[in-house]
Formats: structure tokens, C-alpha cells, sequence
């Protein structure tokens, strides 16, 4: 049999026995369910890294000729995901510290440009932090100005040879001890800290 008499076979024997083979295929589908599913998240995994970029020119694209659109869709439906957002408090939370941590220089740009761009909300911002957490406001205003960090400074972190960036303490009762570290690592050393400072050591 070529092959487009193959095809049309297998057209024909489709449309025959449709009703018959969707059956199969949902009880397929059902007895398989968790495998599938795992498998579509592999697949979707492997593929968004053999096309991250494609997929991001594509989506920036996107939003770029449906910035109207979109915006309307995000008004009308802003109750909705405030609702969502409340529900997924945590998830959310968690998926935002793991985005962060993958991307820091772009954070940090990021908050430099907003605070360029919102002088007053940022002193606000820099006035409320003063009064949440005095203690460490005031080790780190001390460090600033007694503690420069070195021209070519490496991280302090073990085996990190990235350039340090930001003074780390580790005990804010001594404003005057710091650890040079790399963004990166200074966020590690920071969670290490809360985690001890949670378990209340
Ligand atoms: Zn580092």
C-alpha cells in the first residue's frame, strides 16, 4: 500500500470508529493520567530551554501589539486575580524569591531605576524600613560610611570568585564587622541569617 492510500485508510477507519476510539483514548488517558502529565511537563520543560529565546521574542512581540487588549483584560479581571493572589499568597512568595534569585543584576537594576524614578516614595519607602528594623538600618548607614568596599574586592563567600558588591552583616549588633560578598552570595548569607534568626539562636 503507497502511502497515501495508507492515509486515507487510516482517515476513513477514523471517521468509522470515531465514537469508538475517543472511548479508548480517554480510558487511556485516564488509567495513564499522572505519567502523561509528567511527561507533558518534561517535554514543555525541554522545550522552553531549546527555545528560550524564540519563545521570549515571540512573547515580547506579542504584548507589544496587544498592549491595549491586554491592559483591558487585566482591568476587567483585576478582581479576580487580587482573589488569586490572596489565595496564593505563599506559592506566589515563593515563586517570586526563586525568580530573584535566578535573576539578581536584573533586581538590582531594576530597583535602582525605581528609586531614581520615585524619589519620594523611595525616601518614604527608605523612612518606613528605618522604623520596621532601626537596628539593622543603623549597622548598615555605619558600614556605608566607615566601611568601603575595596576596588576589586572578590567575594568573601567560599570559593566564589565574582566581584563583591554589598557589605554583609552578620550580627547587627556589630555595625562594624562586615563581609564583603557578591550579590548572589549575599543573598544566600542573608536567608542563612533568617533561618537562624527564626530558630531563634
Ligand atoms: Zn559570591
Amino acid at each position: 500500500m503507497d502511502r497515501i492510500k495508507e492515509k486515507e485508510y487510516k482517515k476513513e477507519y477514523y471517521q468509522k470508529n470515531k465514537v469508538k476510539i475517543k472511548k479508548q483514548m480517554k480510558e487511556y488517558y485516564k488509567k495513564h493520567k499522572k505519567e502523561i502529565k509528567e511527561y507533558k511537563k518534561e517535554y514543555n520543560k525541554e522545550y522552553y530551554k531549546k527555545h528560550k529565546d524564540t519563545i521570549k521574542e515571540y512573547l515580547e512581540e506579542y504584548q507589544k501589539k496587544h498592549k491595549k487588549e491586554i491592559k483591558e483584560y487585566r482591568d476587567t479581571h483585576k478582581e479576580e486575580r487580587k482573589e488569586y493572589n490572596k489565595k496564593n499568597k505563599e506559592k506566589i512568595r515563593k515563586q517570586e524569591t526563586i525568580w530573584c534569585d535566578n535573576n539578581i543584576e536584573k533586581v538590582r537594576d531594576y530597583d535602582k531605576r525605581w528609586r531614581k524614578d520615585n524619589p519620594i516614595k523611595a525616601n518614604e519607602k527608605k523612612i518606613r524600613y528605618r522604623l520596621k528594623y532601626p537596628k539593622r538600618f543603623k549597622a548598615q548607614m555605619l558600614a556605608q560610611i566607615y566601611i568601603p568596599i575595596p576596588t576589586r574586592q572578590v567575594c568573601e563567600f567560599e570559593g566564589c570568585k565574582e566581584l563583591a558588591k554589598s557589605r554583609h552583616h552578620e550580627d547587627y549588633d556589630k555595625p562594624l564587622e562586615v563581609v564583603f560578598l557578591c550579590p548572589k552570595h549575599h543573598r544566600v548569607r542573608d536567608k542563612i541569617r533568617q533561618e537562624k534568626e527564626n530558630r531563634g539562636l
